[in-house]
């Protein structure tokens, strides 16, 4: 019988060798549940991220290893217990660091210290090697977040009736959802001509809990606070004036998600913009 050449079967045919995913059980897991590798790659840089459920459940992107305590300013430590993620040290020498705050494509969200600045650059650079190995995509021109400052944010933060919304696009881009009588999607925008408009404000980012792991940095975004309640009912139901109050159906869901200062890091600007688009500037 002739032997087999390496890597293949009997008939010729390569071998395909697996690799399972490793599972890991973590030691204090209080669900004793086996889970699949946490480790990611942020979608923006292209740097691993290891991938935690926070007290409330909601996921959190950790960088991957263990920065001394010292080097990490307060609001932005966090450490794991029973698998979860928690966001304040736990007094031991060693803490955890969100990846949003070391992320090179983000606006820095704590005060970069020495230690965080340098590893902000080392990532800086592997994401560089990623791009021009052609691993990840150049940001577009318009979209580079920390140089937000003059022109309105891509996707504005909306606090409308005290909550705050990421929204899906530029305020003149919002456009009403209602179905018309000829079953199409309204065309006519949120934003409208004789309309009260909301003004720009900078605000804290964690306005209401000092447990973020943010600190309270300002950040800029279009209040709408001062309208009447059912201007902002309108907006929230990213309406027309015209669709306002009428009992149409809507043809799509508003495009509003529930502002997150941690994950939606990257739309926090700390500068009011100035552009004579929209009416949504600031006043
Ligand atoms: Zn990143
Ligand atoms: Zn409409």
């Amino acid at each position: 019988m002739h032997p087999t050449p390496a890597g293949r079967h009997r008939d010729g045919s390569p071998r395909v060798t697996r690799h399972p995913r490793p599972l890991h059980l973590a030691a204090t897991s209080p669900s004793r549940l086996l889970r699949a590798d946490q480790s990611s790659r942020c979608r923006q840089c292209g740097q691993p991220v290891h991938l935690y459920q926070r007290t409330d459940r909601r996921p959190i992107a950790l960088h991957p290893a263990e920065l001394p305590t010292a080097h990490v300013p307060e609001p932005c430590r966090w450490h794991l217990s029973g698998g979860i993620a928690h966001p304040h040290g736990d007094g031991s020498a060693w803490c955890r660091i969100p990846h949003a705050v070391l992320c090179p494509r983000r606006t820095p969200a704590c005060p970069p210290g020495l230690r965080l600045e340098a590893i902000r650059r080392h990532l800086a650079v592997r994401t560089r090697r990623l791009i021009d190995t052609g691993n990840l995509a150049p940001l577009p021109p318009s979209s580079t977040a920390p140089s937000a400052g003059p022109r309105p944010p891509a996707r504005p933060v909306v606090q409308i009736l005290l909550v705050r919304y990421l929204a899906p696009g530029p305020l003149n881009s919002l456009r009403c959802v209602a179905r018309t009588r000829h079953r199409h999607r309204c065309p006519r925008p949120v934003l409208s001509a004789g309309s009260p408009v909301g003004r720009w404000r900078l605000l804290p980012a964690s306005p209401q809990h000092g447990q973020s792991a943010l600190p309270d940095i300002p950040m800029a975004l279009y209040d709408l606070s001062h309208l009447p309640h059912s201007e902002q009912l309108r907006w929230r139901a990213q309406r027309c004036p015209a669709h306002n109050a009428g009992s149409v159906a809507d043809l799509a869901l508003p495009g509003w998600e529930p502002f997150d200062p941690l994950a939606h890091a990257a739309h926090i600007h700390t500068r009011l913009p100035h552009s004579p688009a929209a009416r949504g500037r600031a006043s």
